[in-house]
Parts: C-alpha cells; structure tokens; sequence
C-alpha cells in the first residue's frame, strides 16, 4: 500500500469551512473566546478536560498537523507564540500548562481542522 499522504487534503476558505470550527469562525455557532488576531483564535473547549481547557486554532483551514507543508512554517510558529500569549491571558504560563494536538482519528481527532488543546491545573495525567 503507497504511504498516506496528507498534504492532498482538502484546505477549506473560511466561507466553505464545514467543520464545527469553520461554524465558530463564522460566528454561526458561539464560542467564549480568550484570544484573537488576524491569524488564530482562541475559545474554551466546550467539554474541558482539566480545570484548563482551551482550544486554539488557526483561521486558515487544514486538516491537522499531518497536512503542513514548508509553506506553513510561518503559521505554525505564529500559533505557538500565540499559545504562549493564550496561557499568559488565562494566569498559567508560569505554572505551566500543556499544548497537544490530535493529528488523525488514529489519535483522538474528532474536528477536522487543526487545532491545540491548551491544558493546565492540578492533577493533569503524567504523559
Ligand atoms: P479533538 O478530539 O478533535 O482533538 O478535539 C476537539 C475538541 O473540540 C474536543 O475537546 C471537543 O470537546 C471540542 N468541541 C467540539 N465541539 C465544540 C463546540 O461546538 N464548541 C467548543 N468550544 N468546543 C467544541
């Protein structure tokens, strides 16, 4: 069987975006943010995980991390220096937190556009 390739996978423009997240992006559907700028946003997850539980996402669709391209670089960087700005707005940079990303439904991922899940608070599973 060839090997997968992900960069192939259809790039949704905001207006088309059908995921659930192309519907917050769009404001079709409410979302409590923490953060925003020109290329990301920031919401609490709807059905946290720990005391802290934010998701962060480009505005740019793609599917998820398996589909970045060279041409990403730029964007991905922007959404960790992003993430490190959400955790600061939300009081745990210091504490700390964590940032992980379900690539593929083989890890967990439900909502095809990419996005981080910003953890933090006590009793967060040792990994
Ligand atoms: P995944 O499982 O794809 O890595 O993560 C998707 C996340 O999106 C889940 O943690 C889920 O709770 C969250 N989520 C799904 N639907 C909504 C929604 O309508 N609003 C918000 N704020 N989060 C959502």
């Amino acid at each position: 069987m060839p090997a997968t390739t992900h960069t192939t996978a259809p790039r949704y423009p905001l207006a088309t975006n059908p995921t659930i997240f192309g519907k917050i992006l769009r404001g079709e559907i409410p979302a409590k943010v923490v953060l925003e700028d020109d290329k990301a946003i920031a919401f609490h997850d709807i059905a946290p995980k720990a005391k802290v539980h934010v998701i962060i996402i480009p505005k740019q669709h793609m599917q998820c991390l398996r589909c970045m391209e060279a041409a990403d670089a730029d964007l991905m960087a922007h959404l960790l220096q992003f993430a490190n700005q959400v955790a600061d707005k939300l009081g745990v940079k210091h504490s700390g937190y964590r940032l992980i990303t379900n690539a593929g439904e083989g890890a967990g991922q439900t909502v095809p556009h990419l996005h981080f899940h910003l953890l933090a608070g006590p009793n967060l599973p040792a990994l």
